[in-house]
């Protein structure tokens, strides 16, 4: 049997889609013409790095993005390759439970706007820890944005007065914007209950992982109910594979999961997690370049929205996909980045810029790390 959670509502076990073999040829460069690995330096540092090394490989439908971690296991880093080889076309994308059996998922078409620039996705501002006096000047740099997403716990329990003056400023200025917290699982579970006494007051849409692991979220939302205070919890370190949203579902550990389309073996099999969970959902990046941003962008759009969904995240779902600003270079010209403008960004097919891959290019060795890498992914996704 696969190692799969049964969902909460009794739904047919959904398949763990990475898990089940693809008839592949031996090698993978029989397939992939052209492979390219590129070093995206970063505005700051993020996630413990200043660089992101990314590959990028072509197939019929297009490029796509190949970008675990690399400090993530073959096992794990396939998944990512599946979602890649599905994006690119190299593979056909699986069959979704929301194609497959559309009666169950309740969809409206009013998420993805379309305007003169073609379809397009709401994506969030992002407000890092920083001084009261910085939040103007750091948010008037995403232009006209309907949600913000302010990072809070960044130094821990001890900067919740910051985090706190901060927040204060943010109303201050924008009364009516959306807000978002996240925490980055950076609260104890005590420190997370006091944490949302004092955010109750700011009315937000969601508080994303306030606490590490999935059964303190669940802990934290029962606590919050005792409490009367009426904050929503999302998961998002919490889900990091197709099973991981079933068991946040399960365990009632949040009422909005933040999915990203690598970690869950593509948009098809995203679709399906989603769906099983009954959860609303809300894209976004894995550090992505434009190439694969371009998949969270098109997952966006085909989000289910659902009556729920509506309920907490609104007919316009805002995703976490403007992460594009904290490159200092893309493997496309400036103007062609997916990066977001007056608070979207659109759905389309990046093609990098051959003189950005060269620039961006890594050395020869780390090319070879790579190469590898992929072809034990590969391996790991063959029969
Ligand atoms: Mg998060």
């Amino acid at each position: 049997m696969p190692d799969t959670a049964r969902s909460h509502s009794g739904a047919p076990e959904p398949v763990a889609l990475s898990s089940v073999p693809l008839d592949l040829p031996a090698r993978f460069d029989e397939v992939i013409e052209d492979l390219h690995v590129v070093r995206l330096p970063m505005v700051t540092r993020f996630r413990g790095i200043t660089e992101r090394e990314v590959a990028l490989l072509s197939g019929p439908a297009g490029w796509a993005e190949f970008s675990p971690f690399v400090e993530y296991g073959t096992e794990e880093a396939s998944r990512w390759l599946r979602a890649s080889l599905e994006f690119s076309g190299l593979i056909p994308q699986s069959t979704t439970l929301a194609e497959a059996a559309p009666s169950t998922v309740p969809v409206r078409s009013s998420a993805p706007a379309a305007d003169a620039n073609g379809v397009t996705v709401a994506v969030n501002g992002t407000l890092p820890a920083c001084p009261p006096d910085e939040v103007e000047p750091i948010l008037s740099r995403y232009g006209r944005v309907g949600t913000v997403k302010a990072k809070v716990a960044e130094h821990g329990f001890a900067s919740l007065d910051e985090d706190l003056a901060r927040l204060r400023e943010f109303r201050r200025l924008f009364p009516d914007t959306t807000l978002r917290l996240d925490a980055n699982a950076g609260f104890t579970p005590t420190e997370a209950i006091e944490a949302c006494e004092a955010f109750a007051d700011f009315d937000l849409q969601y508080f994303e992982q306030p606490v590490p692991e999935v059964e303190q979220l669940a802990d934290l939302r029962e606590e919050l109910a005792r409490r009367g205070l009426p904050i929503v919890i999302a998961a998002d370190e919490s889900i990091r594979k197709a099973e991981d949203p079933l068991r946040v579902a399960e365990l009632g550990a949040a009422e909005v999961i933040i999915v990203k389309v690598q970690p869950l073996g593509g948009i098809g099999a995203a679709l399906d997690v989603i769906s099983a969970s009954g959860l609303p959902a809300v894209v976004s990046s894995a550090l992505e370049s434009s190439v694969g941003l371009a998949a969270g962008a098109e997952l966006a759009a085909r989000l289910p929205h659902t009556d729920r969904s509506r309920d907490i995240l609104g007919d316009r779902v805002a995703c976490g996909l403007g992460t594009g600003r904290l490159f200092t270079a893309d493997i496309v010209a400036e103007g062609e980045a997916l990066t977001p403008v007056d608070g979207a960004i659109p759905v389309t097919r990046i093609v990098p810029d051959p003189d950005r891959l060269q620039q961006l290019a890594v050395d020869p060795g780390r090319f070879e790390w790579w190469a590898g890498r992929l072809q034990n992914c590969w391996s790991a996704l063959r029969v």
